[in-house]
């Protein structure tokens, strides 16, 4: 009996350990209502690609009025927010409740992820010096994404921000700098994960892709997830869940469980760039990602991996 409870404790104690970690890697010193996460952490305890024109998107919002009242500085680490509510977003003229199962459901099915490209190089061949949308107007470089080609786990946001745009290199500015903090809190590198964004070029003051951007886009994001094959993709905010999974959900009421597309687990999560504006939000975040670490240390179905 006393062994038992030494166990639990030293399990306990374990996990507190490893969530304050967490936060002082990713640059929470005063945690305040500490008693509260101390709580919580102990009862926690524990392509054949159908073209996105089929999916009668309607009008997207600039990110602005989608993701959050203000946006204050050309950061786009600073530019996004993730808020709660009635917001729509990239699929905000799917019914609510379900894209599967309504009456048009067809049209919002997910994408088949089968691997059509010899490479990851081919992809961005076939990207070229692209025109395909208006995007490419005022981009300095197109960023295709990096990373391990065979990573188990990928990070996909929304679009490229001023840094991005600069260096070519996707999630290199503040916001970046938080998502490396975050990869390394669940025991990887970056190296070892690959990250890309729905659209490649950096929409203009950072405001949210459009409808069409988007659809122009996305179907190499869509390939580069199919050629990698990854167990795990995280969706950094809104926009890029609302891509992945044909969806209107708001990241604040999806965020923190496994969605499937076709095979591959998405966990929803919050933008690093919210949570520089919103550092509460990180445990939330934390949570998520001990999910997906969890996942990633079950062994794989060797079904699903083939
Ligand atoms: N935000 C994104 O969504 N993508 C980046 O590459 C950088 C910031």
């Amino acid at each position: 009996m006393a062994k038992k409870i030494i166990e639990e404790v030293a399990e306990i104690a374990g996990q507190l350990e490893e969530q304050l970690k967490f936060y002082r890697d990713i640059g929470i010193s005063d945690l305040g209502g500490s008693a509260r996460v101390t709580a919580e952490a102990a009862s926690g305890a524990g392509f054949a690609l159908p073209p996105s024109q089929a999916l009668g998107l309607s009008s997207l919002s600039p990110r602005a009025s989608q993701e959050e009242s203000v946006i204050t500085t050309s950061n786009h680490a600073a530019a996004t927010t993730e808020k709660p509510g009635p917001k729509a977003g990239l699929f905000d003229d799917i019914p609510a409740g379900g894209e599967a199962g309504n009456k048009r459901s067809r049209s919002y099915a997910l994408p088949v992820l089968e691997a059509r490209d010899a490479s990851l190089e081919a992809i961005r061949e076939d990207i070229g010096d692209c025109t395909r949308c208006k995007l490419h107007e005022q981009r300095k470089n197109i960023v295709f994404g990096e990373g391990n080609p065979r990573a188990k786990l990928v990070f996909i946001g929304e679009g490229p921000g001023a840094e991005e745009d600069a260096t070519g290199r996707p999630f290199v500015g503040r916001a970046g700098q938080l998502l490396d903090k975050i990869i390394v809190a669940i025991g990887l590198k970056r190296e070892d994960v690959y990250i890309a964004n729905v659209v490649k070029c950096r929409p203009p003051g950072n405001r949210t892709p459009e409808r069409d951007e988007v659809e122009t886009c996305e179907q190499f994001v869509f390939r580069q997830i199919a050629l990698i094959n990854p167990r795990v993709i995280v969706a950094l905010g809104s926009p890029a869940f609302q891509c992945l999974m044909r969806t209107r959900e708001s990241i604040s009421r999806a965020r923190g469980e496994f969605r499937d597309l076709n095979g591959v687990k998405v966990m929803p999560t919050f933008h690093p760039a919210f949570l520089l504006r919103s550092p509460d939000k990180k445990r939330e975040v934390w949570d998520d990602m001990k999910k997906v670490r969890d996942y990633l240390n079950e062994p794989a179905d060797p079904v699903a991996q083939t």
